[in-house]
Parts: C-alpha cells; sequence; structure tokens
C-alpha cells in the first residue's frame, strides 16, 4: 500500500481510504472486511451518522476494539442535525462510545452545500465553534469539511484557512468544475481526500464509453478511475466504498499499484475526455437562477445518463427530481429563450437545446400534444 501526506497533519495515510457506506446486513461479516483492510495497509477509515441504517459507526466500534491505535477515523457532523456547538460535542460523545475510541483523527463539517451554508457552519456558537472546543479537549485532532459546492466557493472556504483538510467529489465527469476546489485546497496545506472518485455508480455502468481511462494493462474501468483521481499530485486519499472481502482486494492492489501521481496521464485522459466531456453537465449551478426558475442542472444531469447509455436510469432520476421538487418544478417547456443559461455555462452547453432534447424525452404530456 503507497501512503501520501495528509498535508500539514503530516499524517501518513493510505492513497486507498476506506469508505464506510456499503456494509451488508452481516455485522460479523463487516468486521472481518474491515479487519481485512487493515491488513492490506488501508489506515483511513470514513464513516458518517446514518450510514448503513446507522450503523456504520458502531460496526466500526466492534472492529476496533482490537484495532484502534493502528488506524485513522473520519466521521461527521451535519449542521441540519446538530446547528449549534453543544449539538456537536454531543455528536462526538455519540461517535467516540460508538467507535470505542478517545479521539476523532478527522472531524468532518459534513456536506456544505454552498457559501451561505458555509457562514452558518462558522457563525458564532454554531457547528465548527463545537468542533473548535473539542479541538481543544484532545477530543478531535483536526476539523475538515466535505462539500458539493463548486470550484469558486470551494476556493473561498479553503482560503479561511479554519480547515486542515477537504473531503469531497470529484471524478472524470465533475473534474472541469471541481479542480479548482483540489487546487485551491492544496495551496492551503489541506489534505484532500477524493469521495464518489466512480461518479455514483455512472463511470462501471458507462465502462464502454469511457474505456479510454485504460492505460495500464489488466486494470478495470473502476480501478482506472481511481488512478485518474490518484494522479493529481493535490490528492491524498481516495475513499472506496467497502462491504466485501473482494472490494477490499480489488482497490488494494490499486493500493499498490499507483506508486505516485502521474501528470502525464491525467494530460493524457482529459484530452480523450474533452468531447465527452463538453456534452456532459456538471452540476456546477453557474448557469443560475433562470429566470423562469427551470431546474437545469437537475434537467441536464438527467440527460448525461442517456448519453451514457443509462435510459432507464436517466428517466428514474428525472422522475424523482420532479417529485421531491413537488410544485416548485417548472417544465423546461417554459424556457423564455433569454439565452442568460448559456452565457453563464462553464462547460459552453447549448442549455436550451439540451432542454428540448430533455423535454421530448422525459415530458411524454408533451410528447403527446404534439
Ligand atoms: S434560456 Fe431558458 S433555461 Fe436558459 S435562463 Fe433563459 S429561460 Fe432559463
Ligand atoms: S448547464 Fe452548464 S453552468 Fe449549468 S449546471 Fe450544467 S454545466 Fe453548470
Amino acid at each position: 500500500m503507497q501512503y501520501r501526506k495528509y498535508a500539514q497533519t503530516g499524517k501518513d495515510i493510505s492513497i486507498i481510504g476506506f469508505g464506510g457506506m456499503r456494509f451488508g446486513k452481516d455485522d460479523e461479516e463487516a468486521v472481518r472486511v474491515i479487519h481485512r483492510a487493515v491488513e492490506t495497509g488501508i489506515n483511513y477509515f470514513d464513516t458518517a451518522p446514518g450510514y448503513c441504517q446507522d450503523r456504520s459507526e458502531s460496526l466500526f466500534g466492534q472492529a476496533f476494539k482490537t484495532l484502534k491505535d493502528a488506524v485513522y477515523v473520519s466521521t461527521k457532523s451535519s449542521i441540519y442535525s446538530q446547528p449549534k456547538a453543544d449539538d456537536v460535542r454531543k455528536r462526538i460523545d455519540q461517535a467516540l462510545a460508538r467507535m470505542n475510541i478517545d479521539r476523532i483523527h478527522f472531524f468532518h463539517m459534513w456536506c456544505i452545500m454552498d457559501w451561505e451554508h458555509f457562514e452558518r457552519v462558522m457563525a458564532p456558537d454554531g457547528p465548527y465553534e463545537g468542533a473548535v472546543k473539542a479541538r481543544a479537549e484532545g477530543l478531535v485532532e483536526h476539523i475538515v469539511f466535505s462539500t458539493h459546492a463548486n470550484g469558486a466557493e470551494i476556493r473561498r472556504m479553503c482560503d479561511s484557512r479554519a480547515f486542515e483538510g477537504i473531503t469531497l467529489g470529484y471524478n472524470i465527469l465533475n473534474y472541469t468544475n471541481r479542480y479548482d476546489g483540489i487546487l485551491a485546497a492544496h495551496e492551503n496545506g489541506m489534505g484532500v481526500a477524493i469521495m464518489n472518485p466512480l461518479g455514483g455508480g455512472m463511470v462501471p455502468s458507462a465502462a464502454e464509453k469511457l474505456g479510454f481511462l485504460i492505460r495500464h494493462e489488466g486494470e478495470s474501468v473502476v480501478q482506472s478511475a481511481l488512478r485518474f483521481v490518484l494522479s493529481h499530485p493535490e490528492v491524498t486519499t481516495a475513499l472506496a466504498g467497502m462491504g466485501k472481502i473482494e472490494h477490499v482486494e480489488e482497490n488494494a492492489v490499486m493500493g499498490d499499484r499507483i506508486t505516485g501521481p502521474d501528470p502525464e496521464f491525467l494530460v493524457l485522459i482529459k484530452a480523450q475526455y474533452q468531447e465527452l466531456g463538453q456534452a456532459l453537465c456538471t452540476a456546477c449551478k453557474y448557469c443560475l437562477p433562470c429566470p423562469e426558475n427551470i431546474d437545469i442542472p437537475s434537467v441536464l444531469t438527467s440527460l448525461n445518463y442517456t448519453f451514457m447509455g443509462m435510459d432507464k436510469t436517466a428517466h428514474a432520476f428525472y422522475g424523482w427530481m420532479k417529485k421531491d421538487a413537488g410544485e416548485k418544478w417548472v417544465s423546461p417547456d417554459q424556457c423564455i429563450d433569454c439565452g442568460l443559461c448559456e452565457e453563464r455555462c462553464t462547460q459552453h452547453l447549448e442549455v436550451r437545446d439540451l432542454l428540448r432534447q430533455a423535454l421530448e424525452l422525459f415530458e411524454t404530456i408533451g410528447k403527446s400534444s404534439e
């Protein structure tokens, strides 16, 4: 297993991190999987309340009874469940008890969506203040955050210098939108943990289209997607969800094989992706607001799935988005052709044309009236 320094913390972290969101129903199997991961040299274990029907932290706790000094543990609190400093302290106490440990190495302000969310996390008596107090008491070693914001917002958050690390979703499908965030973290001396290196399952599902990722004999597209992420010199570790021994074995192989960052590989892959990437929306939201309140990123994300040959998923995703929005949903046919979205689009997409395609594909009512 290869290791990289988690920036200013000085900790040597395995380049493959263990994502604790894929455990099955069998507790003993979960413990065996964690132990096997430790045997392969994986030493970064990421969990959160709620993962696996809220069992994940406790499963780590069972495994850590014999391992607690051998690994680094990452868990989280969310502003939705823990809005105040005292709530965060209770969350930390709960996590420590569940995991049978006396300190959390990497404590996340979880899932910061945008700058406004960040400001609420940092407000007096808010979650960040609770984490800082816990760090002063030795219950937390490093305060970090995870985010789904766009690159420019992530840069602003990193420039605050309030955090020692970041966890963010990054993969071949969204790198154009997120790379600036990774760079900003690196420039601010922060560690970078990558979640979602497989694009929420889109990478394996679109294996044929993404076959150009495979540049090393004997590697699968999934393994090559991990290689893509870890070829960035700014990245410390890539988190892979593991619920079975075979997941550990497959990922650990890459932990041995990827011996260092590979900028040449990145140049090659990014060049090959360019054509495909120009057709994909990265959900960065720069096109918003739309004067008609059309949720452009959601509509175009649905369309992405069809470009990847995943028609069923595309329809399901569109339906789910629509249902979730309820009365707030605005059909793409309400577009007034103002063109603002296209002026702002980071991917230079012909948004209006794509919306028409989505309408044609997903809105059966519109089709039947033609
Ligand atoms: S062109 Fe249509 S989708 Fe784009 S901003 Fe204007 S109204 Fe919204
Ligand atoms: S349409 Fe363009 S600007 Fe809007 S979310 Fe997609 S990629 Fe970003």
